[in-house]
């Protein structure tokens, strides 16, 4: 029933902008019910709108990010149809409640037609703006802002090794021994703009790390890069970085300045004497999922996943991730160059787009551990 109304209305619209002849709905951003999106936007309606979810490039993942923002001066019922084109509804659309805190749309509130092509949203908004997105909207100056917070109450190091490519600052922090020959653990984050879980999920692993990783932080160095593609977070993209590449398809390449920028500290690193021998990428996906190495044996420290996993295991006591070996070996991921450059096992971390947040906690908080206990052997 909604969506012939939609098509009726839509159709109006388009005789009335073409003949002129019907009073034209105000501009999206007008009205006493206005909606601010980065995508383009019709009003079908005085608060019914259809937003075009559109990628920065094609091909590409897909991963239809979206988010927008409803303005009203009074609390109102509103309807926003998310069109994905050619692409299909993944994201379970989130609401920023007062206070700050996300909730996800009832089921009830979410009609999908045309096997996912197009969404409709039934929204209750308060009077105010509220945001509305396919994940919790973690800004770029917000995520810049958690690597200076973090690094000051962990007391760990904050530098800035490099800039994207709009020339926004790419931050690392350095944790640990300060021995240049200490062994290195390379933690990265980031790469991929809507992977908001993998972001969640690494900020409770490095606060884990922080309180807990007292042992492997005397012997250890840990280098780590949360968020690599800041122009991609501030454009709503759904992969790419702003020269429209996928980054975790650019180790080896390094074409473009975010992942030369942590290639470079890498390269200062170790000619300065330290031995990589460990990273881990921080993703989401449609599942937890740990993508690990084909040939774990041939490298430094071996059988390393193999430990890792049994010790997540022992401490977790939800569902342990999916464990899947030699995923897109063939593909220049972080993973495939930090095993070939540097013979150590390279390891993505995904958490599912709707894996519950405390979920993403409680799994964060064993991969920490089980690092910590395997890499410094204890029982
Ligand atoms: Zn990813």
């Amino acid at each position: 029933m909604r969506s012939a109304s939609l098509l009726l209305s839509l159709a109006a619209l388009s005789a009335c902008v073409s003949s002129g002849a019907l009073p034209v709905q105000p501009d999206c951003t007008a009205g006493a019910v206005q909606l601010y999106s980065g995508a383009t936007c019709v009003r079908t309606g005085p608060s019914s709108f259809v937003l075009a979810v559109r990628p920065e490039s094609e091909p590409i993942n897909p991963s239809p990010w979206f988010a927008f923002e409803i303005e009203t001066r009074e609390h109102t019922s509103a309807t926003v149809m998310l069109d994905y084109g050619a692409f299909s509804h993944r994201y379970q659309p989130k609401q920023r409640l007062a206070g700050g805190r996300w909730q996800a749309l009832s089921p009830d509130a979410v009609e999908i037609f045309e096997r996912g092509g197009r969404a409709e949203l039934y929204l209750s908004v308060p009077a105010g703006r509220t945001a509305v997105a396919a994940q919790e909207i973690l800004t770029r100056e917000e995520r810049a802002e958690w690597n200076r917070s973090f690094a000051d109450r962990a007391r760990f190091r904050l530098s800035e090794i490099g800039r994207s490519v709009n020339g926004h600052p790419i931050l690392a922090i350095e944790a640990g021994s300060h021995l240049d020959t200490a062994p290195l653990i390379l933690i990265l984050g980031g790469q991929h703009p809507p992977e908001v879980p993998g972001t969640l999920g690494l900020r409770k692993f490095l606060e884990t790390l922080a309180q807990e990783g007292g042992p492997l932080l005397e012997t250890h160095r840990v280098l780590i890069v949360s968020e690599l593609n800041p122009d991609g977070v501030d454009g709503g993209f759904w992969r790419l970085n702003s020269g429209l590449v996928d980054l975790n398809r650019d180790w080896g390449p390094f074409s473009q300045p975010e992942t030369r920028a942590v290639k470079a500290e890498l390269d200062r690193l170790t000619q300065a004497g330290a031995r990589p021998v460990l990273m881990l990428d921080f993703h989401a996906t449609r599942q937890n999922t740990l993508y690990t190495p084909r040939h774990e044996a041939s490298l430094d420290p071996p059988e390393f996943a193999s430990l890792w996993v049994a010790r997540i295991d022992a401490i977790y006591e939800g569902v342990l991730p999916h464990v899947s070996a030699g995923h897109n070996d063939e593909r220049p991921t972080a993973k495939v160059w930090f095993a070939e450059q540097y013979g150590a096992p390279g390891i993505t971390v995904e958490y599912g787009d709707e894996t519950a947040r405390q979920e993403i906690d409680a799994l964060s908080v064993a991969f920490a551990q089980a690092l910590v206990a395997v890499l410094t052997d204890r029982e």
